[in-house]
């Protein structure tokens, strides 16, 4: 598995008041996901073309199992929206696919970030 969190110092996690990842191997995941309790958002960290994006949506559990957008593995998913602008000023438009509800397991599957970075390019874009 490639390095993927070159720039991510724990005084970067800090400033972002992130839960606690001490008990994660910031060079052995792909993406750092967790959920924010009181607005019920879900967070996304990863890079991206070398650089650290963030990503802030909802995510829907779906209560079934499905195939994860990032690692195409089969377990529970949830549906990961994220609202972006749309071409009218003022508008959002909503984007956003099935990926698991546990991050971890789905960083173990991640060997390849190509599917992670061709999600982030659908959201961006
Ligand atoms: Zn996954």
């Amino acid at each position: 598995m490639k390095t993927l969190f070159k720039e991510l110092t724990e005084k970067t996690v800090k400033k972002l008041k992130v839960p606690d990842f001490d008990h994660i191997d910031l060079k052995k995941v792909s993406y750092l996901s967790w959920n924010d309790k009181g607005s019920g958002k879900r967070y996304i960290i990863t890079e991206y073309k070398d650089k650290l994006i963030g990503l802030q949506g909802t995510c829907k559990n779906s209560n079934q199992k499905g195939i994860c957008t990032f690692c195409n593995g089969i377990s529970e998913v949830g549906i990961f929206m994220i609202e972006v602008k749309g071409d009218i000023k003022g508008s959002y438009i909503k984007r956003g696919n099935y990926i698991f509800q546990d991050s971890v397991s789905c960083n173990h599957n991640l060997t390849e970030k190509d599917k992670l970075d061709t999600f982030i390019e659908y959201i961006l874009k």
